[in-house]
Order: structure tokens, then C-alpha cells, then sequence
């Protein structure tokens, strides 16, 4: 490609928009554009590594055995509301009407629509298993679409699904899915983790597993266990339940005075109280009705863990007013006693030999309070957010942070969809059973943004040579020179020639801007055709290291042929 009449508008400034190196350096690069909030236009070298990186999740796809196909994009709201997600997938869904006024929905992934194709199609064991899967452009009216293509609103998505005849089936085509998403990742250069994760709107009772890039910048938090294999995202990740000595015999509860105490921290820094050991009560709407969840004064209610120990749609903490209303007293003084609403304990809680709690009247708290013999509850589970330092929950090693930034999502669904939309299909002995199945996701374009998010430097993206727009950019410091033109026109035309993918900087530019402008891009070697093209020497530049070696037109023709083969 001839840069002179390449599409090619780099940016010199970092975009006021841009809060992050991947959304600056993808805008100055000139590989994105927006049009409006959240949705992107794909300039000709972002579209170039954006199909570099389809490829190869399209080769381990194929490799793993799956099949591709195109479903389309436009769905009829009737699927969705055969399988019940019209009413759960919230605003994230855009719905609208076709002429005739049906309703109608922009497909924010398609497990409803493969499921109604299984269902038509499929009638025998013998048809199965089967794993199909696309590379498509979806639609998700998220709520804060930012950080460019990274939380976009129309992003392109490779979705496979997995169809079985019973769950050791599933777990086959789970494992043969989740090993290609690992090369997946390998091949683009990333450094990332594995995570059990919580399965989200998309449902379903198997497990779940995100792969997570590891950077600074992940909107998702991972606790991994540096002692075993444990890691989970923090929506899901569980510490052991504290141990605590034995307190021996607990005087009865004794009730005292917290004047205008609001809050966990009055509590520690007015009253002298240990947050360790104050039994937190928030009260939820979840669904239609209301529940008290009790954690220990330093502990999180993790939210996504009460919705799924509750089995609920919605889950969402009560207004002031409300608690009022429901309890006796506004917050700071809600305490586990004489609820009528059911209550969820924390394992930690439940195991806490005494604690303190409020008094549900207005600046009233009780001491020695112990857990089951002055109030009882309904529900316990494990609903605190677990943090680092924790015991990890399978061999007690101490929980690590980090960020990460979810790139893959794999869910074993079982039967949730095949159930509601009736795809079953006829075994051996000619029962009727309903088909079992996997959903598969990989973000094509955030894979984009997070691999810039972990390869590039103060001068620009560093390209992974497996996903580079181009393998070499051949750059003539002065196009007037005679020689230096020639040079260059003939290296591009060899190594073209040779299926070597070469950028050719034939502008008539300022040495400072070439350079510049080939850091910013990003191509793993730059060979600089200068002053000593004269001699049949040229400079090769690793972008990576910036190191550089002086070598022969004809050597760097070779190893730049090499490359291009992926030698
Ligand atoms: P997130 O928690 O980031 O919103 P999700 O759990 O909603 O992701 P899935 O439904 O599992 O995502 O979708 C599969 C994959 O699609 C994700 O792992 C992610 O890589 C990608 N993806 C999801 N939402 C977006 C988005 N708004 N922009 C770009 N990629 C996305
Ligand atoms: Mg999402």
C-alpha cells in the first residue's frame, strides 16, 4: 500500500474524548472514526487489523470443529418473548416497528434466533452435536458507551452456540470452545486470565467463564489465588468464611444510645465501634417484594450474588423513605429484629459469635447480639463481595486484584432456551429430549482496543506481528532522492511481489513526520531507506525495542519475505 493514497488520517494531538491510551491511540492512529455515541466507522488500516483478528478466531473456530453461518441481525420481538428475555433484557434492547407496525429488535446476541433455527431443523441424535457459529455486527444500547470501541454500542461479535444430546456432551463442546479461546487469545499476543463468572442476562444453570485481558484499565475486577488455580471475577468470587474464636457465653443484648449515627463510619469513629463486628442491614427491592440482606459492617453486599441466591429478575437498594416506611427508622439504625420482609444473611454473619446492630428506632443500637438467638432469618449464603487479602475459598492462599477487561464470556446454558422454545429432538430409543446447550462469545472489536491497551508506548501502538496492519513499512527519509525512491519502489515491489503485506511511505513529508507517524501505526519493522541507500544499505528498526541494524537492500528483502510468510 502506497501511503501517498492511503485513507490514512493520524492525529498529532491526543482527542479530548479519549480517557484511554487504546480510544486515544485507535483515533490518532487513524483507524476509527466516530459517528455518534458508541458507534464506530472502521478506517481502512483499523478494518485491515479488525480482519486480522476475525481470522483468527475463524481458524481456531473452524479448527475446533465449528461451523460458520450468518444469522440475521433484525429479529422479531415474538422469539424474545417465547423465551422470556422481552421482558428481562432491560433497555440494552432496542426495540422498534417495521411498517406493519411488528415489533422488532436489533439483535444484541442471538441465542433465541439459533435456537429457532435448531428447532426447525433438528429431529435426530444423528444431527448432533453441532457447534455454529458467526461474526457479526451487534447492537446493545448500553447505558454509558465509552471508551471507543471497548464498551460500544454496535461492536462486532464472534457468537458460536453449542447444540448436545445430554451435558457430557456440553461439557466436550464447552472445553473444545473454552481451548479455542485460549489460542485465540495466545495468537493475538494478550496476556489475560481465566475467570469463573456469574452467567449474567444470558442465563442458563451450567457454568461460566470469562477471559479476562489483564490491564489497568479493565472496567472488571478479577481475585486470583497466586497458591492455586482459583480466579473469579470479583461479581462471583468467593473467600472462605471468616473463623472467629469462641466468645463463650454472650450476656443478653443490651440497648444503647447512637445519637445521630448515619452510617458504618459514625459508628467506628463516634462510638468506638469495630465495623468487623456490626451487622449491616440494607434493604432490597428484588422483583416485587422487599428483602433485608445482613453482611458484616466491613463487607459489601455483592448485589449480582443476592439476585442469583434469590433467583431474581431485578434487584435494587430501597430509598430512604421506603426503609422507613418498612422498618421504623431511616438509615444508620436498621437492624435485623422484628422484620416482616424476609432476610438474607451472610455466611459471615451468621457465623459471628456476637455483633452489634441497630435497633430499628431512630439513634438505637444493641449490643452482644448473637446471630440465631435474637433473630433469625429465612435465607444465608455467601452475598458479601469477596476482597484481596481474603482466604482464597478452595486452599485458604491470600486473594490478588486486578483489573481486566472481559474479552470472551463461555456459558453452559443446559436447557434454558431449548426448553422455553421447544427444540428437541428424538434419541436412540426414540424419546423426545430437549436439546442441551453452550453459548460462545468473543468482543472481535474490543479484542482490537484491548490489544492495543497492552501493546503500544509513549510514541504509539506496538503491534503483535500475528494481528499488524501491515508486516513491514518501508520508508524513504526523502522521496526526492533519487536513489532512496528507487530503493524503496523496489523493496515494495519485491516483497508485494512475495505476499509480504508493505506499507510504503512515498509521501513527500518531513523525515520528524514519517517517523512519527510509523511509530504511531505501529508495523513491527520499519525499514528506513536514508543516505546510505548509495551503498546498498537500508536501516532496519524493530518498532518494539526501536532497536536498529544496518543491513544490505538485499538482506532486508529476505528477512522482510520472511516475515511476510510468517516464518
Ligand atoms: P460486559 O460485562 O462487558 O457488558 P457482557 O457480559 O454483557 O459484557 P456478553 O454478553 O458475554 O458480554 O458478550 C460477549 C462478548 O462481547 C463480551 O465478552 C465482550 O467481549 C463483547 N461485548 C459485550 N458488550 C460489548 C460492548 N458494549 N462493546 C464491545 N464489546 C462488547
Ligand atoms: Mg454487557
Amino acid at each position: 500500500m502506497r501511503q501517498s493514497r492511503y485513507f490514512l488520517p493520524t492525529l498529532r494531538e491526543i482527542p479530548s474524548e479519549a480517557e484511554i491510551p487504546s480510544h486515544q491511540l485507535m483515533l490518532r492512529a487513524g483507524m476509527i472514526r466516530q459517528l455518534v455515541s458508541g458507534i464506530y466507522t472502521y478506517l481502512p488500516l483499523g478494518y485491515r487489523v479488525l480482519r486480522k483478528v476475525e481470522r483468527i478466531v475463524r481458524e481456531e473456530m473452524d479448527r475446533a470443529g465449528a461451523q460458520e453461518v450468518l444469522l440475521p441481525a433484525v429479529q422479531p420481538a415474538s422469539l424474545w418473548q417465547e423465551s422470556g428475555r422481552w421482558e428481562d433484557y432491560g433497555k440494552e434492547l432496542l426495540r422498534f416497528q417495521d411498517r406493519h407496525e411488528r415489533p422488532l429488535v436489533l439483535g444484541p446476541t442471538h441465542e433465541e434466533v439459533i435456537t429457532d433455527l435448531v428447532r426447525q431443523e433438528v429431529r435426530s441424535y444423528r444431527q448432533l452435536p453441532m457447534i455454529l457459529y458467526q461474526i457479526q455486527t451487534k447492537f446493545r444500547d448500553e447505558v454509558r458507551p465509552r471508551f471507543g470501541v471497548m464498551r460500544a454500542r454496535e461492536f462486532v461479535m464472534k457468537d458460536a452456540y453449542s447444540f448436545d444430546v445430554d451435558w457430557e456432551g456440553l461439557d466436550r463442546s464447552y472445553q473444545a470452545m473454552y481451548k479455542a479461546y485460549e489460542s485465540v487469545l495466545q495468537r493475538c499476543g494478550l496476556r489475560f486470565r481465566v475467570v469463573q463468572a456469574d452467567p449474567g442476562a444470558i442465563g442458563g444453570e451450567g457454568g461460566s467463564h470469562e477471559f479476562m485481558v489483564l490491564s489497568e484499565v479493565g472496567e472488571d475486577s478479577l481475585l486470583v489465588c497466586p497458591r492455586c488455580s482459583y480466579a473469579a471475577n470479583i461479581e462471583k468470587a468467593r473467600s472462605k468464611t471468616p473463623e472467629y474464636g469462641s466468645a463463650g457465653d454472650v450476656p443478653p443484648m443490651e440497648r444503647f444510645l447512637t445519637p445521630g449515627a448515619r452510617s458504618i463510619e459514625d459508628l467506628k469513629t463516634r462510638f468506638g465501634l469495630n465495623p468487623e463486628t456490626i451487622l449491616k442491614v440494607l434493604i432490597y427491592r428484588v422483583d416485587d417484594r422487599y428483602v433485608a440482606a445482613v453482611v458484616r459492617g466491613d463487607h459489601e453486599v455483592n448485589e449480582v450474588k443476592l439476585k442469583r441466591l434469590l433467583n431474581a429478575r431485578r434487584v435494587e437498594l430501597a430509598d430512604e423513605e421506603t426503609v422507613r416506611a418498612l422498618t421504623g427508622t431511616g438509615f444508620g439504625s436498621v437492624g435485623p429484629f422484628g422484620l416482616t420482609m424476609e432476610r438474607v444473611v451472610d455466611d459471615a454473619v451468621a457465623a459471628l459469635p456476637e455483633g452489634v446492630a441497630g435497633g430499628n428506632e431512630p439513634d438505637v443500637h444493641y449490643r452482644h447480639v448473637v446471630p440465631g438467638r435474637d433473630f433469625q432469618w429465612e435465607k444465608q449464603g455467601d452475598i458479601r463481595t469477596a476482597r484481596a487479602g481474603e482466604p482464597c475459598v478452595e486452599c485458604g492462599g491470600t486473594l490478588e486484584m486486578y483489573r481486566g477487561i472481559e474479552v470472551g464470556h463461555v456459558f453452559k446454558l443446559g436447557t434454558k432456551y431449548s426448553e422455553a422454545l421447544s427444540a428437541v429432538f428424538l434419541d436412540e430409543q426414540g424419546r423426545q429430549r430437549t436439546v442441551v446447550m453452550g453459548c460462545y462469545g468473543i468482543g472481535v472489536s474490543r479484542l482490537v482496543a484491548a490489544i492495543v491497551e497492552q501493546h503500544h508506548d509513549d510514541k504509539g501502538i506496538v503491534w503483535p506481528a500475528s494481528v499488524a496492519p501491515f508486516h513491514v513499512h518501508v520508508i524513504p527519509v526523502n522521496i526526492r532522492d533519487e536513489q532512496q525512491r528507487t530503493t524503496a519502489e523496489e523493496l515494495y515491489r519485491q516483497l508485494t511481489e512475495r505476499g509480504t503485506e508493505v506499507l510504503l511511505d512515498d509521501r513527500d513529508e518531513r523525515p520528524g513526520v514519517k517517523f512519527n507517524d510509523a511509530d504511531l501505526i505501529g508495523v513491527p519493522v520499519q525499514v528506513i531507506v536514508g543516505k546510505r541507500a548509495s551503498e546498498g544499505l537500508v536501516e532496519w528498526k524493530w518498532r518494539r525495542t526501536g532497536e536498529v541494524e544496518v543491513l544490505s537492500t538485499e538482506e532486508a528483502a529476505e528477512r522482510a519475505a520472511a516475515i511476510g510468510s510468517g516464518e
